[in-house]
């Protein structure tokens, strides 16, 4: 069974199709998927369609490009919204130096206190990195010794991996798991599929940031948590194991990261 461990199931694009898509996810081994917020009205909707079906869990956290307005004030009411049943983590959370949505030292700002709202709740981070890698990087590794043991081995996913080797290497020595998404399975992703090779087999994860990064199988259509097997079935090929077994590991190592029930 797998698990979509990043999907944005209450976007507007899965509106008029939600329980026929999980059905047929399921139909493909798809039970569960995590629901990642981007701001406090994404996560209430994460959290509403949690309480509705089973195997779908929540975050709680600002995007970066969700930030431009952020005060420390909000931070009560992520907290707020991680106490509710079926949260498994704080995020998505980051520097997106992409768009150019909201200054950086607000992007700063929001990040920070977020890590060390995590760090207080217990929780792991899901991470949104594009083009802002070296920040990043500095960011986690000034707070990840704040974190006791327990807290290390459970310290977070940096989401739909596409860095170079060098960041991988040092996210992975945080502690940090590496979610990868359809652009594995793109022609011309053969240095993201070399991250993706060397990557140890405890800190995979795959995604599909639905609606979003379609497989090559499906380009140019609307992603949806089915087709998080794409995923599943490259890195096995780059790891040359049975796709079962890659099915099985990456989904332990999302039960173990983000305390969800063993199936
Ligand atoms: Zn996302």
């Amino acid at each position: 069974m797998l698990i979509d461990t990043h999907c944005h199931f209450d976007f507007d694009a899965f509106e008029s199709d939600r329980a026929q898509l999980l059905a047929a996810a399921a139909a493909h081994g798809v039970t569960r998927l995590i629901n990642p917020a981007i701001d406090l009205e994404t996560g209430a909707r994460a959290l509403r369609l949690a309480a509705h079906y089973d195997g779908i869990y929540a975050t709680a956290g600002f995007h970066p490009n969700s930030t431009a307005d952020y005060t420390p004030s909000l931070l009560a009411e992520i907290e707020a919204q991680a106490a509710q049943p079926k949260i498994v983590a704080i995020g998505e959370i980051g520097l997106d130096y992409h768009w150019d949505k909201s200054p950086k030292a607000q992007q700063w700002r929001a990040f920070e206190d977020q890590l060390a709202l995590a760090a207080r709740l217990g929780l792991p981070v899901i991470i949104h990195n594009r083009e802002a890698s070296e920040d990043v990087l500095s960011i986690l590794s000034a707070w990840q010794p704040s974190l006791t043991p327990e807290q290390r081995e459970r310290i977070g996913v940096l989401h739909s991996f596409s860095a170079p080797p060098e960041i991988a290497e040092r996210a992975l020595a945080l502690g940090f798991y590496l979610g990868f998404t359809g652009p594995i399975t793109y022609k011309k992703a053969d240095d993201l599929r070399e991250v993706a090779a060397r990557v140890p087999l405890d800190r995979l994860l795959i995604e599909t940031d639905a609606p979003f990064l379609t497989p090559q199988q499906h380009r140019g259509a609307r992603n949806t948590p089915a087709y998080v097997r794409y995923v599943a079935e490259r890195l096995a090929a780059l790891h040359n194991i049975p796709y079962v077994e890659m099915a099985t590991l990456t989904t332990r190592n999302a039960e173990r990261l983000f305390n969800l029930p063993a199936e």
